[in-house]
């Protein structure tokens, strides 16, 4: 899928988590928010030319070096592990208090990045690491194709809708 796909997936699921107050409070909201829009892109810093990767070039080779595409970057595991590592890396520092929001937001950005990559051909490796196991797919949709931008104006439309009710 594309990257802006998975910012309208990110957007949506951001919308939707912020409904529920109990997950996240009022001054969490923009740490959260941002969090789960770069979620929602991060995975594909295993893709030379991705959004996320064009941004954060040194970091993106060195990724790429020890991952292939849809790789670990993809894998549930490895982004709830690296999570918890934003978590437990913020606690330490002087944003404490944004080690939940930004954590959470990021999982659940990069959970839904997975996911819209389910509906692709390729699939993602939900069991990584374990050797050789299955990828997983709901769909066969081409990215770039017409379904991915069917799916792209739905999301925004969706969202929209979201926002105007939140309003
Ligand atoms: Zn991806």
């Amino acid at each position: 899928m594309q990257y802006k796909t998975h910012f309208a997936g990110g957007a949506l699921i951001t919308l939707a988590v912020l409904h529920h107050t109990e997950y996240v409070s009022p001054e969490q909201v923009v740490p959260f928010a941002v969090a789960t829009l770069i979620g929602s892109v991060a995975p594909d810093i295993d893709h030379k030319n991705s959004f996320i990767s064009n941004r954060l070039k040194p970091f993106g080779f060195l990724v790429r070096r020890t991952t292939t595409h849809r790789g670990a970057t993809h894998s549930p595991l490895i982004i709830g592990l690296f999570s918890l590592l934003l978590f437990s890396g913020l606690k330490v520092t002087e944003f404490s208090s944004y080690a939940y929001p930004i954590a959470f937001g990021f999982f659940i950005g990069a959970i839904s990045h997975v996911l819209l990559d389910m509906l692709n051909p390729q699939g993602v490796p939900l069991l990584f690491p374990i050797p050789k196991a299955k990828r997983f797919r709901i769909a066969h949709f081409r990215t770039g194709g017409l379904v991915e931008r069917v799916i792209f104006v739905a999301l925004v439309i969706v969202t929209i809708q979201f926002l105007l009710n939140a309003l």
